[in-house]
């Protein structure tokens, strides 16, 4: 039986899982986006388990990091074999082969502009993919670039480069990833990214959205001298923004562009690479060799490694010192990264990648058929999105994530991205079988997406749900308040805490937002006991945040009690909750508060 609790979804009622989701809500850092309540515990290839010995298919790879799999035997070996010999002595400052190894590795598989041997690249190895948009960023405005003036930076909407500041003023995918953030380093122009799908479909096929490099030279070139311009950063198919694949002329014309005018082409292929779209680099479907490219997530199999390659003419520009990092290039790393590419190129994962990323497409295509609410099923290989949205087009986000929980339930590991998406990107060692039935239980995951939402007869596709909170111990009043908000909105997410201290945890995820608090005055009777208060404080922060009604029913205490409270602005309105009509004078608190006629009374 599933449950919910601190607004994640759980797959059995068992204690475990709950328990490591509650340490850690109480000990991490709340601005991690965690979608449902998946302890996992460990994997093999492209399945995994949970705590409580539950099997998934997975399709997510970590966000498209576990290229070969989980604990692919050779990766496996090879962080063994390093790990005991040497983990760092620093990339800084002596020589190792680990990194001459993946370094060479990367001389060879990755296409530069211009260079026509190996030798004609160079690498700088980093941790992460935002290191690596460090790095590309500031070796593109080294010194100004070619002529000393080069500073600025052409990036595109929806692009997701990175959360350190440098890489941040690039990224333009979700509004939350930028706000409230001061000084973002400027210099930055965004233009639209062409989305091929939007464009196929559109009657405005010269509106400037599908004209990018129109509109650089239009608006971009007004603003900033094309001599000016240091470097475009683009992903070749972006992923975070929603695996959106561009216009078949748009990187052949953006690489048009900068040859014209000196600019360097930065691709980040840090979701698309490696392996992943069949071909090492996502970009090289377009024919086209960018100037520096961002590699990252894949490239270790689940070790922190980033790289950025290019031509030795651009990174020699760079001085000893210009640019380092200490953990960068960790020798532990760099055998693992070695090993996937080796993995990748022996057992012919690029071939699987298309074979089963082709098959996932067909199948998708007769599911989209069945199930109108798919927009779009598009991708390349093994990294593909599956886009939702009502009968209008309009992006439907509450669905999506109730067919993303709904897999997690029937043992399918899926995650999110742009506003209404799956993203489909699991490893490559994935079978078609494992594929087909994976895809079975999207299937599922929709079509029961699809009832939960008719069974309430609400407009439940566009309107966003409600969620309440009930503060009592007893079941009694626990049923009474369930039903009069169930009466007053079907819709509304209804979770339950029993104490103080789990009321007071519930209300401390500060991811938690809540319409409505309803509470057993008991809890907060004693306002000079301390957890009392603590609740009080913490509820009307939530008020202040979050505009939350707070409802207090009480069976023992009158009005006067409360006129502080009330006073205070901590709460809305007390109920007297043994009075024989409690649930219509909830009923009409919560109309009131929310604006709306209550409905009749519950019976
Ligand atoms: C994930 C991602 C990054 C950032 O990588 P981190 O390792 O999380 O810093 C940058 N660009 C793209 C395209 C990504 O998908």
């Amino acid at each position: 039986m599933s449950v919910e609790r601190f607004g994640f979804v759980f797959r059995d009622d068992s204690a475990v899982s709950q328990a490591v989701a509650e340490r850690d809500l109480r000990a991490l850092s709340p601005s991690y986006t965690r979608s449902y309540g998946l302890v996992a515990t460990h994997g093999s290839g492209a399945r995994l388990w949970d705590e409580e010995e539950n099997e998934y298919i997975d399709f997510a790879a970590g966000i498209a990091v576990l290229s070969t799999g989980f604990g692919h035997p050779r990766v496996v070996e090879a962080i063994q074999h390093q790990s005991a010999a040497m983990v760092h002595l620093g990339g800084t400052d002596f020589f190792y082969r680990a990194q001459v190894e993946i370094a060479e590795y990367l001389q060879r598989i990755v296409p530069i502009k211009n260079a026509n041997t190996p030798e004609d690249k160079l690498v700088y190895l980093g941790n992460s993919g935002t290191e690596s948009i460090e790095a590309a960023l500031k070796l593109a405005r080294y010194k100004g670039g070619n002529n000393g003036k080069r500073k600025e930076i052409i990036a595109f909407y929806g692009s997701f480069h990175g959360r350190t500041y440098g890489a941040l003023s690039l990224t333009a995918s979700k509004a939350v990833q930028r706000a409230e953030y001061p000084y973002i380093p400027g210099g930055v122009v965004h233009v639209p990214y062409p989305s091929k799908f939007a464009y196929t479909r559109s009657a405005h096929k010269e509106s400037i959205e599908f004209n990018p490099v129109r509109y650089i030279r239009d608006y971009v070139f007004k603003k900033a001298r094309p001599d000016e311009i240091a470097a475009v950063v683009v992903e070749a198919i972006q992923g975070e923004g929603g695996y959106v694949v561009p216009t078949d002329s748009f990187l052949p014309e953006l690489r048009a562009l900068c040859d014209e005018y000196g600019i360097l082409m930065i691709c980040d292929e840090i979701q698309a690479g490696i392996g992943r779209t069949g071909k090492w680099f996502a970009f090289e479907h377009w024919g086209i060799q960018p100037d520096i490219v961002c590699t990252a997530k894949g490239l270790g199999s689940g070790m922190p490694i980033g790289a950025i390659i290019a031509h030795k003419d651009v990174m020699s520009r760079w001085i000893p010192g210009a640019h380092a990092s200490t953990f960068g290039g960790n020798l532990v790393s760099c055998r693992a990264a070695v090993a996937t590419l080796q993995v990748i190129e022996t057992e012919n994962l690029m071939d699987n990648a298309r074979t089963v990323g082709d098959f996932a497409l067909r199948r998708l295509a007769e599911l989209q058929a069945q199930f109108p609410v798919i927009k779009r099923a598009e991708g390349i290989g093994l990294m593909i999105g599956v886009e939702f949205a009502d009968a209008d087009g309009k992006p439907i986000p509450k669905f999506r994530d109730e067919v993303v929980d709904q897999c997690f339930l029937e043992g399918l590991v899926t995650l999110a991205c742009g506003t209404s998406t799956i993203r489909i990107c699991p490893a490559l060692v994935i079978t078609e079988a494992e594929m087909a039935q994976g895809l079975e239980i999207f299937a599922g995951a929709i079509a029961k997406a699809l009832a939960k939402t008719s069974e309430s007869e609400a407009p439940h596709l566009t309107s966003p749900t409600r969620r309440a909170l009930i503060i009592d111990d007893e079941p009694e009043y626990q049923t009474i308040a369930r039903r009069v908000i169930q009466e007053f909105d079907q819709e509304t997410q209804i979770e339950l805490a029993e104490n103080y201290e789990e009321a007071a945890r519930m209300l401390d995820i500060h991811s938690q937002r809540y319409d409505f608090v309803i509470l057993d005055s008991s809890l907060t009777e004693d306002a000079t006991d301390r957890k009392g208060l603590d609740l009080l404080r913490t509820l009307r922060t939530h008020r202040t945040a979050n505009g939350t009604v707070i409802i207090v029913y009480s069976a023992t205490l009158s009005i006067a009690d409360y006129r502080a409270l009330i006073e205070e602005g901590i709460i809305h309105t007390l109920i007297a909750k043994d009075e024989a009509q409690a649930t219509d004078h909830l009923l009409d608190a919560l109309g009131r508060f929310l604006g709306q006629a209550a409905p009749v009374a519950v019976k």
